[in-house]
């Protein structure tokens, strides 16, 4: 299996080299066995309750640590003082020859809480049943997690030869706050310098009826540029108006910005990621599709495309006002009136230029804008790298016939981290989930995965993660 996959994706030259006596030896993996492992544990990872609040997490980096110094390797259980009681980051790294960067596998060791009594099995209890690991996690993200251990584990004791070195990070917290992957990158700038690939959640497939539309891999996400609009009045008494109150001004800004037609744009990701859609669809919607930046130029083609919540969104940079304050009595006209907008650019958007625009809109130069939070670095990953196309390649060769498209996130997580300190996040998917079962299971009730998808998981780890080492190490070491 491994020997072929080789022969696909060198060139000539490099298959020569592939055959001598050092490549031959490359062990294969026992996917059967490797799964029935998986799914154990799975089991005793989900066992370990991480709900967040309050997190756990230093439980589930515990026994992390354990199940990898059964195998050799030794773990790191990292930012307790930082993160606070109970809580903890995880690290563990195989090394390769070190003659290319390394390759990080990340996941959240945390959970989002359950309401047990829509559960028809214990959310905590790792049950299997009828061909499923039950629990909370088991899709986002303590199975993807597990997947990843023992990918890492599986190419530990096959000897797999590395040309980079494989890391293994487990953060706390990514379902509040993001504290862990933050305090990871702020304390171990030495541990995470050599780092180029960065493998995560949220690839985007789509999976209905169970029949796959297309697989995704995730190389982008909106920018989350969140802002304070005021203006300012003179406060008075409701019983006596003036112009000068600030409510009925923010009324109108609030109205232009809700008219604000937003221009539309097709960035490459988003593109390539309609146009594997396409060829599940036909007549028009396949057209549309195809050449979304031609169709939205036609009234039919643009109203069908933007229709659609998902896609509108990751066709241009949008704005939802929410949070209103003014006065808070019926007869006190306030000094000063509120919104906060949740706007999310387009992740190659200018936020200087944006915000230009967003200022000319409100058509009130009384208006002050200052952002909620701190900007996050953006999260845009190139689409044609090497190691983009071995994930391809992988995907291509277990999922043969069916669509490979990069999609962008329309929500946040915690790649803008990882990415501002230099490395390329992909977000990638190792089960293929019907899209009904998702919504029901995620951050929903009985979340479960099936055995069958932990199999297809490894796969897809195993083969993504020895396509991208390439093999320029073993073949330098040829005499
Ligand atoms: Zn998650």
């Amino acid at each position: 299996m491994i020997k072929s996959m080789h022969s696909l994706m060198y060139p000539a030259a490099l298959v020569v080299a592939l055959s001598a006596p050092a490549a031959a030896q490359t062990p294969s993996l026992d996917y059967d066995r490797l799964r029935d492992e998986t799914a154990r544990r799975l089991s005793e990872y989900i066992r370990i309750n991480t709900s967040n609040p309050p997190g756990n997490e230093l439980a589930t980096a515990r026994w992390l640590k354990e199940v990898l110094a059964k195998e050799g390797i030794e773990g790191q259980i990292l930012d307790t003082a930082e993160l606070g009681a109970g809580r903890a980051n995880f690290y563990a790294r195989i090394k390769g020859t070190g003659s290319e960067k390394a390759i990080a596998l990340v996941h959240h060791m945390d959970v989002v809480p359950v309401s047990r009594e829509f559960w028809s099995a214990d959310p905590f209890g790792g049950v299997t049943r009828d061909g499923y690991v039950w629990g909370r996690g088991a899709l986002d993200m303590k199975g993807h997690g597990i997947v990843q251990l023992m990918t890492f584990i599986a190419i530990k004791r096959a000897g797999i030869p590395l040309t980079r070195d494989l890391v293994y990070i487990a953060n706390a917290d990514e379902e509040t706050d993001g504290l862990g992957s933050r305090a990871f990158i702020d304390r171990h700038p030495d541990l995470i310098k050599n780092i180029e690939y960065l493998l995560t959640e949220s690839g985007g497939s789509r999976i209905e009826n169970g029949k796959v539309r297309w697989y995704g891999m995730n190389v982008g996400e909106k920018q989350v540029y969140w802002q304070k609009l005021v203006v300012r009045g003179k406060a008075s008494h409701g019983s006596r108006p003036t112009p000068f109150n600030p409510v009925p001004r923010l009324a109108r800004i609030l109205a232009r910005l809700a008219d604000w037609q937003t221009p539309t744009r097709v960035t490459p990701a988003v593109d390539r990621y309609f146009k594997a859609q396409a060829k599940a669809e036909a007549g028009d919607r396949r057209r549309w599709l195809a050449d979304a930046a031609g169709a939205l130029k036609t009234p039919r083609g643009r109203a069908w495309l933007l229709s659609d919540p998902d896609r509108n969104a990751l066709l241009r940079n949008t704005i939802s006002p929410t949070v209103l304050v003014g006065s808070n009595k019926t007869n006190t006209i306030p000094p000063e009136a509120s919104a906060e907008l949740d706007i999310r650019l387009l992740p190659d958007e200018d936020t200087l230029a944006f915000r230009r625009e967003l200022l000319r809109v409100t058509a009130d130069p009384g208006v002050t804008l200052t952002m909620i939070g701190d900007m996050e670095p953006r999260v845009s990953a190139p689409l044609d790298t090497e190691r983009a196309r071995a994930i391809e390649r992988t995907a291509g060769r277990l999922l043969p016939g069916i669509p490979f498209a990069t999609t962008v996130s329309t929500g946040a997580t915690d790649r803008p981290y990882y990415a501002g300190a230099g490395l390329i996040c992909y977000g990638v998917d190792p089960f293929l989930v019907d899209v009904e079962e998702g919504r029901r299971g995620v951050h929903g009730n009985d979340e479960r995965v099936s055995i069958e998808n932990l199999g297809f998981g490894l796969k897809l780890y195993a083969g993504v993660v020895q396509e991208m080492q390439g093999r320029e190490g073993s073949v330098n070491r040829e005499p």
